[in-house]
């Protein structure tokens, strides 16, 4: 029978009913998954020294059989693994120290392969850094495996299929694995890229001739993927647009210029520029569905406000739903302000209100005599009902989920939607996970700001530190201490925070200290903030819970104990709650870990909120950015969104425009590629909703 991509591995030669149960809870079922199985590591064993030769002082890589073997006891318990290995030229004695468990790996008769330095220990010895086995002691005919040249992959393994398994299978099967592999990218779409051809990545994968060509094998594949995914999110974004038209507001100059007249401050040039954007969104005839990506302070509000007047000069109802009630009583705050000199009055509507409040509250929403909504999750409830909803503004969107979103979004027929992030993330990563979107950014602060000192300090500063807070505590400012239970069902971080509070109330007496937390009830949480924010209480000792929340402009302090167990992304969200206001803001960070100390120093000269997503992202990964959509549902085996820039721009100009010819990919040229989609990514568009 001839094999094809959707072949079984269990019709494979080599592959039984126990094999292709170990292939399945990896994930590999079919000859195509098997190709994409590839290697996470190689041994460069391009240049195998004979066993004679290994002279003591160099680093080698040996193959020999294990002629013996022993676990030796030291004097001081150390208990070494020992392992005699003979090729042809010779015999050397190989040692592990500490690894006794490996008498339970290696057996007599194996053909092992190490890499390591030769010692001078009563003789030569190998003390190998890494060991491969390469065949089992009856396997005679492979004692020649390892020709000279050869990179040797290191296949993701499982309980009853070890990597050498997979490999002679892959081995075997290669070739006519490879013969079933076509690509169903397009033409043109790679151009410029230098990319191999797919059928000689995956063969540069899984039987590289030299070190360098797995890495090249790896781009395309990577390539391939992003596209598969910009693809996906390119429709996503062609159908929420082309679902509904969206309403084709018209620049009225009424009450958008009035603002800009009044405002008691000139625009940004990045505010300006959004504003610009968002116009032109909304204006057209397509739906607006915008993230507006910037850090804390550099005036998203301001922006969405723009937005909104643009809604209500044209007859329609915006409005702004936050996280918090403190976030929104914040926002419907600084609205207030702004909106004062055009007569305009938002409506707020918040959970703590009595009954009789809200439901007046509601019918004047729904009678549209309130045409400026801010509020929290009482917005969405049933029985709220909108006159003309023209616009929705959703603050720090990723704190809300895809059904309270759309929730918001289904009040109104078709309303342009204005997403608000104050996690900035590098361009790559947002073309990524937020594909479906347009995207404006708010790089600057207004220059009226400066920025927050920080100072990477020891344990030995504390009484320094403490010192410190209480002379800005008594010049009438405040101080936030952040301690770090990043679980927050840690029974044991939470004592240390609770306990931190109790300790600093007694230290810093008689300044006033109060403390949140994440187990604390959201209107008890709400309490102390609000108490904090209205300078009730000088120092607030929290958990991350404050990461996203209040601006408190009179807050000049934070002290973050044990910085080294926050990203880096979520030391920036916490320094940018002090030195909101006119005096300088200051950030602490207390470690006595050293080996962290390096990354700190950088942060503390780093004030570019993407700059340090940046950062962030090359040492964590995706998964761990804070505040960013969950990336589970599409997570990138092959590319490496901190080194791949140029394949995720390629492949996403490549997708809108094979979209925009071609939305339903049905052409000729693109079925192959729909199939494919369809095969990798059955939920894909669920993820997508921008609802
Ligand atoms: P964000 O929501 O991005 O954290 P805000 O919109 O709350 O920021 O703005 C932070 C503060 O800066 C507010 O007090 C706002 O009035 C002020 N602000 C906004 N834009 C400007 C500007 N262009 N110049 C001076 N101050 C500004
Ligand atoms: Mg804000």
């Amino acid at each position: 029978m001839a094999l094809a991509l959707e072949t079984p591995v269990q019709f494979l030669k080599g592959v039984g009913p126990r094999r292709a149960e170990a292939f399945q809870r990896m994930g590999v079922t079919t000859v195509e998954d098997l190709l994409y199985h590839v290697p996470h590591r190689y041994l460069d064993a391009t240049s195998v020294t004979p066993i004679a030769k290994a002279a003591v002082g160099n680093e080698v890589t040996l193959v020999g059989r294990v002629v013996s073997k022993a676990v030796v006891p030291t004097r001081r318990r150390l208990r070494i693994f020992r392992a005699v290995l003979r090729d042809q030229s010779g015999i050397v004695e190989c040692a592990w120290p500490g690894q006794a468990y490996l008498d339970r790996i290696i057996k007599q008769g194996q053909l092992l392969l190490v890499t390591g330095p030769v010692k001078h220990y009563h003789g030569r010895q190998v003390v190998p850094r890494e060991q491969v086995v390469l065949a089992e002691p009856d396997d005679e005919e492979r004692e020649d495996e390892m020709g000279s040249g050869m990179v040797l992959p290191v296949y993701p393994a499982t309980e009853g299929l070890s990597h050498r398994q997979i490999r002679r299978l892959i081995a075997d099967h290669l070739e006519e694995m490879l013969g079933c592999v076509t690509s169903s990218l397009p033409k043109g779409v790679t151009g410029g890229l230098g990319l191999v051809s797919l059928r000689q990545a995956l063969e540069a994968l899984h039987r590289p001739a030299d070190p360098s060509q797995p890495e090249a094998g790896r781009r395309r594949l990577a390539f391939d993927e992003l596209f598969d995914l910009q693809l996906v999110v390119a429709r996503a974004r062609f159908l929420a647009q082309s679902a509904h038209k969206g309403y084709q507001f018209e620049i009225k100059k009424e009450l958008t210029t009035a603002l800009k007249q009044k405002l008691p401050f000139e625009l940004t040039t990045d505010q300006r520029t959004a504003v610009r954007e968002i116009t032109r969104d909304m204006t057209s005839a397509d739906r607006m569905h915008r993230l507006l990506m910037g850090d804390v302070g550099t005036g998203k509000t301001v922006v969405a406000l723009f937005a909104m007047l643009l809604a209500l000069e044209n007859e329609h109802q915006a409005v702004f739903m936050a996280p918090t009630e403190l976030l929104a009583e914040q926002h419907a705050h600084t609205i207030t302000t702004l909106l004062a000199p055009l007569g305009i009055v938002p409506e707020v509507l918040i959970g703590r209100l009595s009954q009789g409040e809200k439901k007046a509250i509601r019918e004047r929403i729904a009678a549209g005599s309130s045409r400026i909504v801010v509020g929290t999750h009482a917005l969405i409830q049933e029985h709220t009902k909108f006159w003309r909803l023209g616009l929705a503004v959703i603050d720090e969107q990723h704190r809300f989920g895809v059904e309270q979103r759309a929730a918001l979004i289904e009040k109104g027929e078709a309303p342009d939607v204005l997403l608000l992030s104050a996690t900035p993330i590098p361009r790559t990563l947002a073309l990524t996970l937020y594909g479906d979107l347009d995207i404006s950014t708010l790089k600057r602060k207004p220059v009226s700001q400066s920025p927050v000192r920080t100072g990477v300090r020891s344990n030995k500063d504390r009484a320094a530190i403490y010192r410190f807070l209480q002379e800005q505590c008594k010049l009438g400012r405040q101080a936030f201490v952040v301690y770090p239970v990043i679980d927050e069902s840690e029974k044991v971080d939470l004592k240390a925070a609770t306990t931190m509070a109790t300790e600093l109330g007694k230290r810093l007496a008689p300044l006033s200290v109060g403390l949140v937390h994440g187990k604390m009830k959201a209107e008890e949480r709400d309490t102390v903030m609000r108490s904090f924010r209205d300078g009730d209480l000088d120092v607030l000792v929290a958990t991350t819970v404050i990461e996203v929340g209040i601006d408190v402009p009179n807050a000049t302090v934070m002290v973050i104990e044990h910085p080294e167990r926050f990203g880096l992304a979520q030391l920036h969200q916490l320094r940018g709650r002090v030195g909101r206001g006119r005096e300088e803001g200051h950030c602490i960070l207390l470690t006595d870990d050293y080996v962290s100390a390096r990354r700190l120093k950088q942060f503390s000269r780093t004030a570019d909120g993407f700059k340090i997503a940046e950062l962030d992202l090359k040492e964590r990964g995706i998964g761990e950015l804070a505040g960013v959509r969950q990336s589970g549902g599409f997570n990138l085996r092959y590319a490496d969104l901190a080194t791949d820039d140029d394949l995720v721009i390629a492949a996403r100009r490549a997708a809108l425009e094979i979209i925009a010819a071609d939305p339903d990919l049905s052409h000729r040229p693109h079925l192959e590629l729909r199939k494919r989609i369809e095969r990798r990514y059955e939920r894909g568009m669920e993820l997508f909703r921008i609802g």
